[in-house]
């Protein structure tokens, strides 16, 4: 949308032209409509672990939880707590991600070395549904900022594990290209739907809700890996099919 400023330019009496200004406020407007959708949904996300904190502790404290129950009660509230903690984690790493506030350190990245370190730190994970791990390629070096580069790795190969079946396998290819170096993860999930292959990479955007929830998903981590792709001018895509699995490529480019 644009904003039309327009003055009449006066001499004597009479009229004689006009200063006309256009402004593009799209960007601005669009930036300032994100912003305040993610303060509503970052409210809601953060009130409900609250809530059940506060209703947990207060049963607890007006004595009301049989002997047999205190385990389980503490249990949620330690659950929710982490989820909480979790969460508010990764608000902090999209807003620094997206402010760019934090001048980053960039360095040479090895994107396969760190995929095997990444891939290690989910091997505990992997073995609940005893998911196999396969990383195949070499040595690809990129110029980029660690920190963001492995939380984007780890978080496609999370995923890959939280929407996969039992027994199913997980593919991570580090190529080298032309002009850069591809890392595709694929997995033999659950899929996402068309209609929602476009919106998952929204904060807070879940296929299923209650689904993320019991896997212990913020909504944030396809978020996080968008911003991360942006600020390495790295080419994101994602392919799925239901039952059938989920490749997301990221095409890390020299130039
Ligand atoms: P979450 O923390 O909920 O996992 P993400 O931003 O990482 O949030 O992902 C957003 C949603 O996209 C998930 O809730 C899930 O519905 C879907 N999704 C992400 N990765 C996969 C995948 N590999 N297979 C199937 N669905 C996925």
């Amino acid at each position: 949308s644009y904003s039309l400023i327009a003055n009449p330019v006066y001499e004597k009496e009479s009229v004689i032209g006009a200063v006309v200004v256009i402004l593009d406020i799209t960007e601005h407007e669009k930036r300032d409509m994100l912003r305040r959708e993610f303060t509503a949904n970052v409210s809601h996300e953060l009130k409900t672990p609250l809530t059940s904190i506060s209703g947990f502790a207060e049963l607890m404290k007006a004595g009301d939880v049989l002997e047999n129950d205190v385990t389980d009660f503490s249990k949620s509230i330690y659950d929710e707590a982490q989820r909480l903690i979790t969460l508010v984690n990764d608000i902090i790493k999209i807003s620094e991600l997206d402010g760019q506030s934090i001048p980053y350190e960039k360095e040479t990245v090895d994107l396969y070395e760190l995929s095997k370190e990444v891939i290690g730190r989910l091997e505990k994970e992997a073995d609940k549904k005893n998911i196999t791990f396969h990383l195949i390629g070499g040595r690809a070096e990129i110029i980029g900022v660690h920190k963001i580069l492995e939380e984007m790795l780890y978080n496609l190969c999370d995923n890959a594990i939280k929407y996969n079946k039992e027994n199913g396998t997980v593919d991570v290819l580090v190529n080298q290209t032309g002009d850069g170096v591809n890392v595709i993860v694929r997995d033999t999930g659950i899929g996402i739907p068309i209609s929602h292959q476009d919106r998952v990479f929204e904060r807070f955007y879940r296929v299923d809700k209650s689904h993320s929830k019991k896997v212990g998903g913020t909504g944030l981590g396809l978020a996080i890996v968008k911003h991360g792709a942006l600020y390495h001018h790295a080419k994101l895509s994602l392919e799925s099919t239901v039952d059938v699995g989920t490749v997301v490529t990221i095409a890390f480019s020299k130039k």
